[in-house]
């Protein structure tokens, strides 16, 4: 009888371990708004927190610096920067300070890219040329600015991420093409403005060429260490300003993947 009782009391307990599980499946199943809303609520939490931390790179390490232009302050306070590093960096996406972003190649420092921007001079109907699309932050910031963009990578897959981060951003007015920088992109010339963000040691003639009259051409100069050059084209001369030290990566002359 005892034994009876005891294989019954096993079955049971038997019983209850294979439906206790799907019970508590059953049970979240029927709250999932709990779940959803509380993800949501860290999403927005964080979406809050990455435009706290714009609003803190733009005061302090931009206009602090003395970037002036209300336009480019602007554009730096609408794009998130945050999407176009890797999730591993997201937290330090608004540091003052260049990151890494695959293949040996940097999003620049937040400064620089605002630098640029307003050394450019910028008009909103201008058209602008960038070499150097990397992730494609510098040329949020352009197409925020500029009536259109065209920007060159010589690196594929950089092209082609950049070219999805700017589309699903809702981009419209910013196209990306893969090629070397270095001979422009004619199609588009001439250019009211070109910013030019991997080094080369000279400043490539293909490029004075594109820069229409009265457009300027920002662009860093040097083998190791660099100056910013503002270059500005008039009817009959090429005036050459040397600017800030800077260290960009070099421009490359062919992809080693073709
Ligand atoms: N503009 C970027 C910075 C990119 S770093 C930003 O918004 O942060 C410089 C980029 O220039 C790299 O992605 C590198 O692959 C690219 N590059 C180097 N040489 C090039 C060339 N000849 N033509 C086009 N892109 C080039």
């Amino acid at each position: 009888m005892s034994w009876e009782l005891a294989s019954i009391a096993l079955l049971c307990f038997c019983v209850l371990l294979m439906y206790l599980p799907g019970y508590a499946v059953e049970l979240s199943s029927n709250y999932p708004g709990l779940q959803i809303n509380s993800f949501y609520a860290a999403g927005e939490q964080l979406g809050e927190q990455f435009e706290q931390q714009r609003r803190q790179m733009v005061k302090y390490q931009i206009r602090a610096r003395g970037i002036k232009d209300q336009r480019v302050l602007a554009a730096m306070s609408q794009v998130p920067r945050h999407q176009f590093v890797d999730s591993s960096w997201r937290n330090l996406a608004y540091s003052d300070r260049p990151l890494p972003i695959g293949h040996d190649q940097t999003i620049s420092q937040p400064y620089i890219v605002a630098y640029m921007s307003e050394a450019a001079e910028i008009a909103p109907e201008a058209k602008v040329l960038e070499i150097g699309t990397g992730c494609g932050y510098q040329a949020a910031v352009l197409g925020e600015i500029a009536q259109e963009v065209y920007s060159i990578e010589i690196i594929p897959q950089l092209a082609e991420r950049a070219r999805q981060t700017l589309s699903q951003l809702g981009y419209q007015n910013i196209e990306v093409k893969t090629g070397d920088g270095y001979q422009g992109w004619a199609e588009h010339a001439p250019y009211d403005a070109i910013i030019v963000t991997a080094a080369p040691e000279e400043i490539p003639e293909p490029l004075i060429e594109q820069l229409a009259i009265n457009g300027k051409m920002v662009i860093p100069v040097g083998k190791w260490y660099q100056d910013i050059i503002v270059l500005t084209k008039t009817e009959n001369r090429i005036v050459e300003e040397k600017t800030i030290p800077v260290r960009f990566v070099p421009m490359r002359r062919k992809s080693f993947l073709w």
